[in-house]
């Protein structure tokens, strides 16, 4: 069955439904695998069309399962699809749909955290980095378990302009539990504002799509999902190493109800904590009595590059850990006995 959404330019051959799909080759969902399907091909269409214009494109889907997604894709009439599946049960149904669509589809039984996206796509797709993005697109709808390491790693391709980034400011589309989506467009002051909100609103503009009830997928799963969408930024907001930016803002939402100054502090050994912590903020312009979602784009940008001189003037600075020290203290405190013990394991 073809899809009938407004994206539909390129019609596949008359196919069996999704869901005759999954019963033919027997994909029950992997429950523990955390396999949702989506079986609405309405859905699926208004998915991809986040995506923007996708004619001519080159996309890599990550996780596409039983297809209902992959089908959206080639309906609009893509130049190629790259498929990354990890489970080899949804090979055959994949291989269907790459029969007709002959010369379009590339499927590649993996796992989409070591797959080499730097050579997925041919070179001559490249763009420089502030021209417009390059027409490739990522998208997906995978398990939350994987989804929010994968962005992680994918925001630090952004700031490296590697892995899919290589070929210049890839689009991505991808579906997120409802509330880590919430909490990667949160703005300032807002209840989610968190880590995420910082990394990927510094790298990228984040639009929160649009959500997807749970009953819409098969099996339903606990939670509702949203679309987003990330374009990455010509000029990141902190224009610092992702490590540093990293540690800077995981310290500041250490603590995420108290004084952000208390999650501040931790970046620095206990003998110069108090001295260190109001230098920064005194450079930084940043009030110590805000809670750490209160604290703007700005404040995060200051704070980073006050750190940043800190640690050119003092180069073990930055590789200071303030759990490290603190499990030292936690062994120094010990009875005796109970540390040698530990030391002999
Ligand atoms: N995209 C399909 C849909 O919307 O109906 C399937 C969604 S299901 C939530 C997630 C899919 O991602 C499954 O097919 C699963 O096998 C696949 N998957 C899970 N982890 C993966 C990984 N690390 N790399 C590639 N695929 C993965």
């Amino acid at each position: 069955m073809a899809a009938r959404g407004k994206v539909a330019a390129f019609n596949l051959p008359p196919l069996p439904t999704v869901g005759e799909i999954i019963k033919l080759f027997r994909l029950q969902a992997q429950k523990q695998l955390s396999q949702n399907f989506l079986l609405d091909l309405r859905l699926t269409d208004k998915i991809v069309r986040q995506a923007g214009k996708l004619k001519n494109a080159h996309v890599c889907e990550v996780g596409p399962g039983p297809g209902g997604i992959t089908r959206s894709i080639l309906n609009a009439d893509v130049e190629q699809l790259l498929l990354v599946e990890k489970d080899p049960r949804f090979i055959p149904g994949l291989q269907m749909l790459s029969e007709a669509a002959p010369g379009k589809v590339r499927i590649v039984h993996g796992d989409i955290l070591t797959f080499k996206m730097e050579k997925a796509f041919p070179k001559h797709l490249k763009k420089n980095w502030e021209d417009e993005p390059p027409n490739i697109h990522i998208i997906g709808n995978l398990p939350f378990s994987v989804s929010t390491p994968l962005i992680i790693k994918w925001l630090e391709n952004v700031s490296k302009k590697n892995g899919p980034f290589i070929y210049g400011r890839t689009q991505m589309t991808l579906t997120f539990q409802k509330e880590v989506a919430e909490r990667l467009t949160a703005n300032t002051g807002g209840k989610q504002r968190s880590r995420l909100s910082i990394m990927s609103q510094h790298l990228c503009t984040v639009e929160n799509r649009f959500v997807i009830p749970g009953q819409a997928f098969v099996p339903k799963p606990e939670v509702d999902v949203a679309v987003v969408h990330f374009t990455p930024l010509v000029q990141p907001k902190i224009q610092q190493p992702f490590e540093l930016v990293e540690k800077v803002v995981r310290s500041a939402f250490q603590f995420r109800r108290k004084h952000c100054f208390r999650g501040i502090e931790t970046l620095f050994p206990e003998s110069e904590r108090l001295k260190k912590t109001e230098e920064l903020m005194m450079a930084a312009d940043v009030d110590p009595t805000l809670r750490p979602f209160q604290l703007s784009m700005s404040h995060f940008r200051n704070l980073c590059n006050t750190y940043r001189k800190m640690c050119e003037e003092d180069p073990s600075l930055f590789a200071y850990n303030y759990r490290e020290e603190l499990k030292q203290k936690k062994r120094q405190h010990l009875p005796k006995s109970i540390s040698q013990t530990e030391q002999t394991e």
